[in-house]
């Protein structure tokens, strides 16, 4: 099993994005990973597949994983909520930023029990380290005491950034090498 979801959160309407969504986009990778990454919110194609990063920031993330010697199918991957926002702005439902983390994404990270989560953006920043902007994260890495969490620039900065591979991309990869030493 890749995705530990539970009858109840592919059910869930504890805010207002059950309302629009095609399906609940739950975590998936290996359940038992070292290494977990949350990101922001499902998009278009991971709200018609059902898996987090699978659109065109996703294949951007997959690049940049492989840059730093990681797949997939070696870590966790989720998001900061479950289901797409519409028009893909996250900002207009504050109930799902509010509500989703503590029903949903911590206690499925407390069950995963990564050693290190990389926090891709500001909205996932903001769960660990409130206030910082998208790239003061890239050098911010915090002992929570369950885990070690690392900053990062999400995916799509690199993307909208535009270019087959730019500054940004490497500065990912650079987080991704941050939480992979802590492994060592
Ligand atoms: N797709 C995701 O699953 N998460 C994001 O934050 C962006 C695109």
């Amino acid at each position: 099993m890749t995705c530990r979801s539970t009858s109840a959160m592919l059910v869930c309407e504890q805010c207002s994005l059950h309302q629009w969504r095609t399906q609940v986009v739950p975590g998936h990778g290996d359940p038992n990973a070292d290494i977990a990454f949350v990101a922001e919110a499902p998009g278009g194609e991971e709200d018609r597949v059902g898996e987090p990063l699978v659109g065109p920031a996703g294949q951007r993330f997959d690049r940049q994983l492989a840059a730093a010697g990681l797949d997939r199918s070696d870590v966790w991957l989720t998001n900061t909520v479950l289901c797409r926002p519409p028009d893909n702005d996250l900002r207009r439902y504050p109930d799902a930023q509010l509500r989703c983390p503590p029903l949903w994404l911590h206690p499925v990270l407390r069950q995963v029990k990564p050693r290190v989560i990389v926090a891709m953006g500001r909205t996932a920043g903001a769960l660990w380290f409130p206030g910082m902007g998208a790239h003061e994260l890239s050098v911010l890495a915090r002992n929570t005491g369950e885990y070690l969490v690392v900053g990062s620039l999400h995916p799509s900065a690199a993307l909208r950034e535009g270019g087959d591979w730019n500054a940004l991309d490497d500065a990912i990869v650079r987080s991704i090498r941050r939480a992979k030493e802590v492994l060592r």
